[in-house]
């Protein structure tokens, strides 16, 4: 068949491109070579009827009302913070690190000013905020840098936190009052029955073909199509001509547990130390589910597999921009979403990246 564009990849990225796309009059075909929609965001009903999230847990927060309200056609919402408590040495204690953290810690009993006080003696600070080192000790110094960051860095990513640029550790803030919300943006929700349900209700328009478990390889061949929105690793769309772009992954290990009903008292717990795995999320916290069992998820960091994480570093981001140099010269293919463009972004970004994209297209010539 004829369409107007193929769309690569149908989760975040791929599949606001092709609704706005399909409003906007065109006839879109959206592939993925997964055997469904979502992207990493996909959840689905594990077999004990636990809502769960395959790729691991997806919470979703902005600051944006556009974005939030572009999302709100295709779902409704249920008000969730979500909390996580750090396991150290026998302690489980708030991450972000805050003023319980500080006191639990520590042995202490400090109100909030004597807490700034305190990271203000045992910080060290620096001029430059360069690598996710400078971030961490510039706020709270290396004793809590060891317990609470270099592990679990060194585990997520396989490097030292002074191999990361800044803005990994920086997603992390320092607090010195009681607030244990990992998150403070001013829009905090769930999609109401799932992300997979909100991805159904973006897709179903009559200008949108969806089809799951084809690759892009495959289809580009049989079909025509003028233009190509392409949301997978930028390297792979060019046969890693200058060499592999790193990426992370992880595996995930999915458990149920019959017979539990509350496996840990918070969404998230992080391991930090001593463990395989960085985090272990309990569904229920996030989805709000009653069930008489519930279903946890271990994430085990490593080098192969899917690519889950851009790793933000200066050589990665060099080796980056000579493929986005080849991708600005193509006339007729779109780079969009958290592996084409190689950027650390949360899923309300990946929205806001890909209307943007959209309006750039309708504004073109
Ligand atoms: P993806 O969701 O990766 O979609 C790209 C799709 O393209 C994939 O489905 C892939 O199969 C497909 N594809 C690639 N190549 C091809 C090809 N050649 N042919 C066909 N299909 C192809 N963000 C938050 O805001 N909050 C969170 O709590 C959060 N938690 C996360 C936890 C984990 C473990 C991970 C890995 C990410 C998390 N994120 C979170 C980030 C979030 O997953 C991303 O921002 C978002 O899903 C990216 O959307 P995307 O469309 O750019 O990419
Ligand atoms: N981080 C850490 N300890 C923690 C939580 C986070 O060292 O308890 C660091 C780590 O480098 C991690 C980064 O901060 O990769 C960003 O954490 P975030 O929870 O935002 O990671 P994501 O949810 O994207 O995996």
């Amino acid at each position: 068949m004829n369409y107007d564009y193929l769309i690569v990849g149908a989760g975040f990225a791929g599949s606001v491109c092709a609704r706005q796309l399909a409003e906007s009059g065109k006839n879109v075909l959206i592939i993925d070579k997964r055997p469904h929609i979502g992207g990493n965001a996909y959840d689905a009903h594990d077999e004990a009827g636990l809502l769960t999230h395959p790729y691991g847990p997806h919470i979703f927060h902005t600051n944006s009302k556009r974005v939030f309200e572009y999302l709100s056609r295709f779902t409704d919402w249920r008000f969730y913070e979500h909390r996580v408590l750090a396991q150290v040495g026998d302690k489980q204690v708030p991450i972000p690190i805050n003023r319980v953290t500080l006191n639990k810690i520590y042995g202490l009993d400090l109100n909030e000013a004597e807490a700034a006080g305190f990271l203000e003696k045992v910080r060290e600070p620096r001029d430059v905020l360069k690598t996710s080192e400078d971030v961490v000790l510039n706020s709270v110094g290396s004793d809590l840098c060891d317990k609470f960051f270099r592990g679990y860095t060194l585990k997520q990513w396989g490097l030292d936190l002074s191999q990361l640029s800044a803005g990994v550790a920086a997603r992390i803030p320092t607090r010195t009052n009681d607030d244990d919300r990992y998150f403070t943006d001013t829009l905090q929700f769930m999609p109401a029955n799932g992300y997979t349900k909100m991805f159904e209700r973006m897709l179903d328009h009559p200008g949108i073909a969806v089809r799951v478990g084809v690759d892009l390889q495959e289809i580009r061949d049989t079909e025509e199509f003028a233009h190509l929105v392409y949301t997978g690793p930028i390297d792979a769309f060019y046969g890693h001509c200058f060499g592999k772009l790193p990426y992370r992954s992880l595996s995930f290990e999915h458990q149920h547990f019959p017979d539990t009903p509350e496996f840990q008292p918070v969404g998230t717990v992080n391991f930090p130390n001593d463990y395989a795995y960085t985090r272990t999320t309990e569904f229920k916290h996030l989805t709000g589910q009653k069930h008489t069992g519930t279903s946890i998820v271990r994430e085990y960091p490593q080098a192969e597999g899917d690519p889950y994480y851009p790793i933000p570093r200066p050589e990665n981001e060099a080796l980056f921009k000579r493929y986005q140099a080849l991708a600005e010269k193509e006339q007729k293919v779109t780079f969009v979403g958290r592996l084409a463009q190689y950027r650390y972004y949360n899923m309300d970004q990946v929205v806001a990246a890909a209307l943007s994209c959209m309006e750039s297209i309708h504004a073109g010539p």
